[in-house]
């Protein structure tokens, strides 16, 4: 079945794939220690579909030491059987992916094209680290004729990884598949109202070859499953992804067992439009940062700082564009699909009440709304406050929703001051014809990414991450591998 074929059954009937709902650990279904259970939602229609287990510290316990059992093995396998593996996973995820995007698109809320590409993604991730796997390489090091000095990269050991709901499987592929390269074996966590695609993927793992506790899945919420394993002390690296407040508290978890951590956490990325740039790509670049996943994007572009002789001209064609994205249900490709889940899209209203209590009327949208033709879900209206004062909370606060704050720059250098004016520094965006100008602004503004005329250039080779509130440590690119890795120094005296 196509991926529009799932849609079009379940619209129309409720019809469901069969869907996993219990941990997967020790490459088997495993039902909860203490039997507990959690709803997931259709965000579009704003109800429960399914459900999955609620995991305790007990099942986190028994993963953990599943993944310890099997790390030796699986740290031992030959470089190339390891990327073989992955090769593999690879393909299978391309055969598998219409229903993969169907499942996330669902329990995400996503639009399923948006879904199909995040499915396209992390087959990607797979094939490229992959063909990293057997390229990981020592040195030697020059200690004289009669020493010889070599260095062993070594995988750490058992990794944990903390997912996130807005790109559920990208977000995992993006951390499993250099972790496996690298020879660690993995125990995943995803978020709450997201928890299934990560589910078949351990699944689709073990049939693509790994073997039984390499890859390990407990689902359930961030203080019964998240903190038992940030804090297990089997654990030796955490990978992290989602907002700045419980990455501190990762971060402080992971400590108390000397693990390392990378955190990938929130953002309130720039993008600059100056008065050279071609402004038709910039109001695509503006509408796709915004309000691609409802804004729910860690790297969303969602302040505009623009310069003021093209203000008018350039809002003139975000508006046109923001008129014509079309409201519904995900699984109806539209281009504006629901916020993720119910107390999310309140947090989301509640900041732009705030704004508009402040004096700061929108130049468009403002309102929590539902699907035009169901008059159901959980839905946002696209956003925009036009003028904001530098300090005002729209500009320095993560909404994570398809609200877009306006900045009016007098002058490049004026640009990339504001655009350095928040606590975030994860991506940042600069349209101009100007070669010179681009670069200098790129090496100007404090962000782990810069994307020139066209926002969210790029793939799985660029390594990705964030400074400052946005986090450390990089992800995606060769970079990756190293996070997985430790480096063991050999000298020995041969003569
Ligand atoms: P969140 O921090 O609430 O949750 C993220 C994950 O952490 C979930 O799986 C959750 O269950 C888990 N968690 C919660 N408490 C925990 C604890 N005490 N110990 C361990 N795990 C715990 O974030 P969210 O609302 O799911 O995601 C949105 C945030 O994530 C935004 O701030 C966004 O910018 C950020 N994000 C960043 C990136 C990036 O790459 N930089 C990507 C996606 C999302």
């Amino acid at each position: 079945m196509s991926g529009s074929s799932h849609a079009a059954a379940y619209l129309e009937t409720g019809a469901l794939p069969e869907l996993p709902d219990r941990h997967f650990i020790a490459g088997e279904w495993t039902t909860p220690a203490a039997g507990g259970r959690m709803e997931t939602f259709d965000a579009g229609f704003g109800r429960a579909f399914h459900s999955v287990a609620a995991g305790t510290a007990e099942d986190v316990d028994r993963a953990v030491m599943a993944a310890h059992a099997a790390q030796n093995g699986w740290g031992r396998t030959k470089a190339s059987a390891r990327g073989a593996a992955l090769m593999r996973a690879a393909t299978l995820l391309r055969e598998e992916a219409a229903r993969f995007a169907f499942v996330e698109a669902l329990d995400s809320g996503k639009p399923l094209q948006e879904a199909e590409g995040d499915v396209a993604g992390a087959a990607r991730a797979f094939e490229y680290y992959a063909g990293a796997a057997d390229k990981i390489e020592g040195e030697t090091f020059p200690i004289g004729d009669d020493y010889l000095g070599y260095s062993r990269p070594e995988p750490v050991g058992v990794t944990a990884h903390i997912i996130p709901w807005n790109y559920p499987l990208s977000t995992a592929a993006r951390g499993l598949a250099p972790a496996l390269a690298a020879g660690c074996t993995v125990v995943a966590k995803p978020a709450e109202t997201t928890p299934l695609t990560m589910l078949m993927l351990a699944d689709l793992l073990t049939r693509a070859g790994l073997p039984a506790g390499v890859v390990n899945v407990v689902t359930g919420t961030g203080p019964e499953a998240g903190a038992p394993l940030v804090g297990h002390p089997k654990v030796r690296h955490v990978t992290f992804t989602g907002s700045v407040p419980t990455g501190q508290g990762v971060m402080q978890a992971a400590a108390r067992n000397v693990a390392s951590v990378v955190l990938e956490l929130g953002g309130k990325s720039p993008l600059i439009v100056l008065t050279d740039a071609d402004l038709d790509a910039a109001a695509d670049g503006v509408v796709g940062a915004i309000y691609e996943n409802a804004g729910q994007i860690c790297s969303a572009g969602s302040r505009l700082i623009v310069e003021r002789p093209v203000h008018d001209a350039l809002l003139e064609r975000v508006l046109a564009r923001v008129h014509a994205l079309k409201m519904g249900h995900g699984l109806r490709r539209s281009t504006l699909g629901p916020l993720n889940s119910a107390p999310h899209r309140a947090g989301v209203a509640q900041r732009v009440d705030e704004a508009i209590a402040r004096g700061l009327p929108p130049l468009t949208g403002g309102s929590a709304t539902v699907d035009p033709e169901t008059g159901e879900g959980w839905f946002f209206e696209a956003t925009i406050f036009d003028d904001v004062p530098a300090d005002d909370p729209l500009v320095t606060d993560e909404i994570f929703g398809p609200v877009l704050a306006v900045q009016i720059a007098d002058g490049a250098d004026d640009a990339a001051a504001l655009a350095n004016g928040t606590d975030y520094a994860l991506v940042a965006g600069i349209y101009t014809a100007d070669f010179g100008l681009a670069h200098r602004l790129a090496r100007d503004i404090d962000a782990g990414q810069v994307f020139i005329n066209e926002y969210f250039a790029g793939g799985i080779e660029v390594p990705f991450g964030g400074n400052r509130q946005s986090g450390f440590g990089r992800e995606k690119g060769l970079a990756a591998v190293q996070n997985y890795l430790r480096i063991k120094s050999v000298a020995a005296k041969i003569g």
